[in-house]
This record gives structure tokens, sequence and C-alpha cells, in this order.
């Protein structure tokens, strides 16, 4: 087990405001390493533009990585490209594709990836809803396309639907995409309709789920479906925005509710991938909630 994460992903500043703060990271590492002082941190390396191009356009890499912008540009109502956000957002691409390469070369068999800004939002050509590029989704690419997997799962726990990684992925059945979120809310995606070419599966959950509904659809519904995919490889979206105090959405997780879905993803990786799976950051906008919950996630990720 280790994790990856780098100085630049501080320097992305979306403003005073903005709830995707840089105190979110820290309050990640901070707590993390104060919980587990011999856990191993290696620093992201950049993605490069060949490892992006695979789930993004040239577009969107122009607009992240060109526009070099002197200050805060607001790409939407939600997503800000400042002076420090293209280097934020190569480290946190790069940050997977390291630890991808980490667990499939056997140097560690799980790695959590402390980085920001987020990236399920993030469609081949719109950056958007606080995400720049598509982390889980570049991994996922790299992957296969690098290590030649034919079945990677993605999981997606944090509160918002992962509606980017769902278009990246929706006609391309190496991947499974499972993911619980509340409904309605934004980006008011990942309705139990939408299956893709039957590699996608969503759960959403009204306002108001606490972790007796979410362990219910993940036992129930999600898991199963895991388990008949055999995954080579488990990558997560773990946004912790599904806590009970985070600011931004209605469900009413505690932090023990992440330790008891790690636990179960880690069982899945270790029945059917040689217990490799690769977790990133996403949401989670209570500093509080979100130190905690992380060191449930990363618990769970180190018991063996
Ligand atoms: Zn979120």
């Amino acid at each position: 087990m280790r994790c990856y994460t780098h100085p630049a992903c501080i320097g992305h500043e979306p403003g005073a405001t903005h709830a995707e703060q840089p105190a979110r990271l820290k309050a990640v590492t901070g707590a993390l390493r104060e919980a587990f002082p011999l856990l191993p941190w290696c620093e992201a390396p950049r993605a490069t533009r060949g490892q992006l191009l695979r789930v993004h356009d040239d577009a969107l890499l122009a607009l992240v990585l060109d526009t070099q912008p002197d200050r805060a540009m607001s790409l939407d109502p939600d997503t800000v490209l400042a002076p420090g956000s293209a280097e934020a957002a190569l480290r946190a691409a790069g940050a997977g594709v390291a630890a991808v390469d980490a667990v499939l070369s056997g140097q560690t068999r799980r790695a959590f990836c402390a980085v920001r800004p987020p990236g399920h939002h993030a469609t081949a050509t719109v950056a958007m809803g606080f995400c720049l590029f598509n982390n889980i989704a570049v991994a996922a690419a790299h992957a296969c396309d690098k290590h030649g997997l034919a079945r990677v799962a993605v999981i997606d726990f944090d509160v918002h639907h992962g509606n980017g990684t769902q278009a990246i992925f929706d006609t391309d059945p190496r991947v499974l995409y499972l993911s619980s979120h509340q409904l309605p809310l934004y980006p008011d995606t990942g309705h139990a309709n939408e299956r893709g070419v039957g590699n996608i599966v969503n759960a959403p959950l009204p306002p108001g789920t606490g972790g007796e509904g979410f362990r219910k659809v993940w036992r129930e519904r999600l898991l199963p479906v895991l388990e008949s995919f055999r995954p080579q490889l488990v990558l997560v979206s773990a946004g912790f925005d599904a806590h009970r105090l985070d600011p931004l959405a209605q469900l009413q997780l505690e932090a023990d509710d992440y330790h008891w879905l790690t636990t179960e993803l880690v069982a899945s990786a270790r029945r059917h991938a040689g217990g490799r799976l690769v977790s990133m950051l996403e949401g989670g906008y209570d500093l509080t909630a979100l130190a905690q919950s992380s060191v449930a996630h990363v618990t769970a990720l180190l018991d063996d």
C-alpha cells in the first residue's frame, strides 16, 4: 500500500469562496500522515499528453494546458482554470497512471491518490463540475491500453454521479462503471436506466439516505455485478461528499460506511484481481468529515 500526491495539487486555486479548496487536500494528507506514519508517499509524475488523449480530445488539452491564464478564469459556473491549474491537473491525472503502473508491476498491491482537482465529471471534451481532466478515466484507459487488461472496474461512491466517467466508457465493455449517488443532484445523470453496453450500473439514492440504504444497494445491486465481472483491477473514485456533514448534498453516511464498502472492494479485488486496487480522491467538502472518511477508507485498504 502506498499513497501518491504532489504539492502542485495544492496550487490549483479556484478562489477563496469555492467549495473545492486547497485546504481539502491538506486535510486529507495531514490526517493520513498522522494516522499512518509509516505509510509510504510517492510524488505523482505529470501525465503525458498521450495518456490524456486516450480519453480527452485535443481541444480540452489545449484549453487546460495551453491557456496559461494570469488569473483565475471561470470555464463554467463551477469550474475554474487558474495559474496553477494545469500543473495540478497534470499531477492529479499522472498519480493514477503511476499508481496503475505500480500495482500492475507488483511494486505494491494498493494505492491511494490524494490529488485535486477531482476528475469524474470531466467528459472527453468538457471540463465541468470542478473537474479538468478525468483522472480515474485516464487511469482506466492506461490499464486497458498500456497493460492490455480486458476487465477494469471503476467504483464511484462520490455523492455526485460520475457523468464524465460513464460517458467516456459507455461503449467500452472493458470497463465496468458502478456508481451510487444522490438523485436529484448535480449533474442530474446516473438514472438506473442508463446502462451503456451493459457495463454501466447506476444506483441513485434519494436525499436523506443513510448508511443502511447505502449498504443495501451496494450489497444487493452493485457488488454482485462486480463479482460477476471478475475485475482484473479495481479502480475507485473515492469522493467523501455523501457524508452527513457535507454541505453540498443530503446523504447521511458516516466514516464507517466508507470503511465497510472499501473492505468489500478489497475483498473483491483479492478474489479476482490479485488484490490490486487503486483509489483516487474525488469530492468531499467538509474538512473534518473528509479527513475522518479518508482515514476510514485507507484503514480498509491497508488491511491484510
Ligand atoms: Zn462529489
